[in-house]
């Protein structure tokens, strides 16, 4: 390899943002915050240790994820309730908001919808930023502990891995086989999971989660939504996950139901504008 005499200055050329955000639709945090001051808890689901729970919020309703008993982080997946097909996309999210997200950003579908599905209203620990290490909460950048990947790393048999929990989950819920019910698991938004990519091998990170009982993270439903969160093998991740080592506690879901006129002038996004003709 020869390292060419300008490899400094080509070091030093400033990075440019992918998808400047500017032009983004934004939400009226006002409007919801304001609805969900007046709303009612109308349902409670728990997603117990290395296992999980799933859960319906009608467009315009909010959903809350409470740490309840010990530090545990969750993997949520998202879909529309009407068409699963449509479903949270975590790249696309973490190219427009970043590697880890926080009040006022969104969750956004798959193609060919790219809508927001739900938008974070309140976040708990949003006081945390990004630590020394580069690290922060909320990611979107981890896929989902599975038990392929234990597999190829360890040879391991491992059924409570997120994915696992996720596809279990989904499966008791349509009333379907594992294999009809693990195509929809998808990359997930790491709830209370704290993150990042170390600086000198650009290797993905995680470390203990800041969260605490009471801690919480609470989520506007633009559309009809359907949703299954996994309370992680790992625990609060401080050391290992796909696998039964880690301490794990419960998570719980809560759904709130707005006064009704709560959100008056709010319409449920529409899909991608795109005509879907590819040119041909
Ligand atoms: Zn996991």
């Amino acid at each position: 390899m020869t390292i060419p005499p300008d490899a400094e200055a080509r070091r030093a050329v400033k990075p440019v943002i992918c998808y400047p955000n500017e032009t983004l639709p934004m939400p009226d945090l006002a409007l919801y915050a304001a609805a969900l001051e007046g709303a009612k808890v109308t349902g409670t689901v728990i997603a117990p240790p290395r296992e999980a729970g799933v859960f319906e919020v009608p467009a315009g309703h909010f959903f809350r994820i409470r740490s309840v008993e010990g530090p545990q982080v969750g993997d949520l997946n998202l879909w529309n309730a009407q068409d699963i097909s449509e479903r949270f996309y975590s790249g696309k999210t973490r190219a427009l908001h970043g590697t880890h997200v926080t009040t006022g950003e969104r969750l956004w579908s798959s193609f060919p919808n790219l809508r927001p599905m739900a938008t974070i209203v309140e976040d708990s620990l949003g006081w945390y930023g990004i630590d020394q290490y580069g690290g922060s909460v909320h990611d979107v950048i981890g896929t989902r502990c599975d038990p392929y990947t234990g597999n190829l790393l360890a040879g391991s048999q491992y059924h409570h891995c997120c994915h696992s929990n996720l596809t279990r989950a989904l499966a008791q819920h349509l009333g379907v086989s594992a294999e009809a019910a693990e195509p929809h698991v998808h990359d997930v938004l790491n709830v209370f999971m704290c993150t990042g990519f170390t600086r000198d091998t650009g290797q993905y990170f995680m470390k203990a989660s800041p969260v605490r009982p009471g801690d919480h993270l609470t989520f506007f439903a633009e559309i009809d939504l359907l949703g299954a969160l996994s309370a992680c093998p790992g625990g609060d991740c401080s050391s290992e996950h796909s696998s039964d080592e880690a301490a794990c506690y419960p998570m719980e879901i809560e759904i709130l139901a707005p006064e009704p006129g709560a959100l008056d002038g709010w319409q449920s996004p529409q899909r991608s504008g795109y005509d879907r003709s590819h040119g041909l």
